[in-house]
């Protein structure tokens, strides 16, 4: 009988472990090929050429070409663009089927369309599987067929349908020789002009092994997940964010865990953080049911908000100089290391849109191009809810008061302390709000308000009454 060929190409699921289109090209073929591509039509658009996600992705290349090699395999990694690489590689190799797993962003989805086209004017088919979700585009859906836009009846129907089916490992045992070698190296970031940035320094753990060991750290903090996971000083969350974002752990395994030890136990750290997993699903059946989101409000009424757009306060924002400690922390923390705690990216957001009246647009772009777990379903859903133009968002005038953010979620300061030095010496109370201390307060720390440390750029109650004025106006416009 004649050999079945194949090639597996790696994208968002940077594994062997549990992986559905590498145990399906194993399961289905007798040689087995794999490829990663650096894709020229993403990375090309990068203007910062030192990018924590791009080094990220290379760390967890390299290990998973090690893990390959181990089993005889190993990845054949190219930096070209995807979509000419791909069939070209496919024929030069003589493979039947390209196997790959489910992307959901509009541009990869045309990308896959064009791959899938090309493959098939040579009579190559192209397979590819759900594995970054644990129910995609049209699975969970109401009773009356249509898409869920409310995340609480999302998540009942989300719980009531999961089974063991959805959940269980994809087996990896390799054959001996069922891998084709690979001889040639990883190509350096170097020379696919990139450089390293402060990912080893701040000790981000890469690849497989890294989120193998960040997920069983988190699991023995499981339990205290719904009480630590607000304060941005404390250790509550997983940190798995980047991991799930390039498939270095898979979804599958993190639910299951979650939801064995919410059923054994009734933890409620666990059930809370399946919460947030299913949060995920939620978004990206979102995206795939209403991809407009992507720059335009879920409640299209919300299009006609008439945004300050001030520059000015949009370059304070971005730099964490507001004035307002709690934000400006969690800006310095966004650009220091690529991470924000979820309760500061809504503060923050929430400051941006309401506090600075600024299309929430603007910020979701900065964080897609700061965030090393920059998910473009994720993103646009958190900015939305802060935004209150999304689906189950905020009311609009529910608007967070940033100090009182912060005395409730940084009570004694410790997180604004580690990134806004300059104030670090006020006291405990006083760090929350610099500009209500009286003159003798600051001086007695060195700290002239304006010139240390900014004022703040904004009255929040000003600013509060006139975002209120804003969403009225776009919700009953004039005749
Ligand atoms: P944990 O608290 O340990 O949660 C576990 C996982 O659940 C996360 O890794 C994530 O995959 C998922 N999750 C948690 N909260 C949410 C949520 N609200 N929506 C969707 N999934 C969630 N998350 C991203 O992964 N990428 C983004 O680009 C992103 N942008 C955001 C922008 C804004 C304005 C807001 C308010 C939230 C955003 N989030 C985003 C959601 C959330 O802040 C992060 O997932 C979380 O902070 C990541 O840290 P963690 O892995 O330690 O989370």
């Amino acid at each position: 009988m004649a050999q079945k060929s194949s090639l597996v190409w790696f994208r968002r699921d940077l594994r062997t472990h549990d992986n559905t289109a590498l145990s399906a090209a194993l399961d289905e073929s007798d040689c087995v090929h794999c490829v990663f591509i650096f894709d020229k039509a993403i990375l090309d658009a990068l203007t910062d050429r030192a990018d924590r996600r791009v080094e990220f992705i290379w760390e967890s290349v390299r290990e998973l070409d090690a893990r390959l090699r181990e089993d005889g395999g190993g990845l054949i990694v190219r930096h070209a663009v995807a979509e000419d690489e791909i069939p070209k590689l496919a024929k030069a190799l003589g493979a039947q089927t390209v196997f790959a797993n489910h992307d959901y962003e509009p541009g990869a989805i045309a990308r896959d369309e064009a791959v899938r086209a090309a493959l098939a004017g040579f009579g190559v088919a192209f397979k590819t599987h759900k594995d970054q979700v644990v129910f995609e585009k049209a699975e969970v859906m109401t009773l009356g067929g249509t898409p869920f836009s409310v995340f609480t009846p999302y998540k009942n129907a989300w719980l009531k349908k999961v089974s063991e089916k959805d959940l269980f490992s994809r087996r990896y045992l390799p054959k001996t020789g069922q891998f084709a070698p690979q001889v040639l190296d990883v190509p350096s970031l170097e020379s696919m002009g990139f450089a390293r940035t402060n990912l080893a320094k701040l000790k981000v753990p890469t690849g497989q092994s890294g989120g193998k060991a960040l997920f069983e750290d988190f699991l023995k903090r499981i339990d205290l997940y719904d009480e630590a996971r607000n304060f941005p000083s404390v250790k509550g969350p997983s940190y798995l964010s980047v991991h799930l974002r390039f498939g270095t752990v898979s979804i599958r395994e993190l639910a299951n865990a979650a939801l064995k030890r919410w059923r054994e136990t009734e933890s409620d750290g666990a059930a809370t953080w399946l919460s947030e997993l299913i949060w995920r699903d939620f978004y990206f059946q979102i995206l795939h049911h209403h991809p407009r989101v992507v720059n335009r409000s879920f409640k299209p009424e919300y299009d006609a908000i008439e945004w300050v757009n001030n520059p000015a306060y949009f370059e304070a924002w971005c730099h964490g100089k507001t004035g307002y400690p709690i934000v400006d922390a969690g800006m310095r923390q966004l650009n220091e290391t690529g991470y924000m705690h979820n309760r500061l990216r809504m503060v923050v957001a929430s400051f941006l849109t309401k506090d600075l009246q600024i299309d929430w647009r603007w910020g979701e772009r900065y964080f897609a191009e700061k965030l090393i777990d920059y998910d473009m379903s994720a993103n646009t859903g958190g900015w939305q809810w802060a935004a209150s133009t999304g689906c189950d968002a905020q009311p609009y005038f529910r608007i967070f008061n940033p100090t009182a953010q912060s005395e409730k979620f940084d009570a004694k300061g410790a997180f604004i302390r580690r990134y806004v030095p300059e104030i670090a010496a006020l006291s405990d109370k006083d760090i929350h709000a610099p500009w209500l201390c009286s003159e003798l307060v600051l001086r007695g720390i060195g700290v002239l308000l304006g010139k240390d440390y900014p004022r703040p750029v904004v009255d929040h109650g000003i600013a509060r009454g006139l975002t209120l004025e804003m969403f009225k106006a776009a919700r009953s416009p004039q005749p």
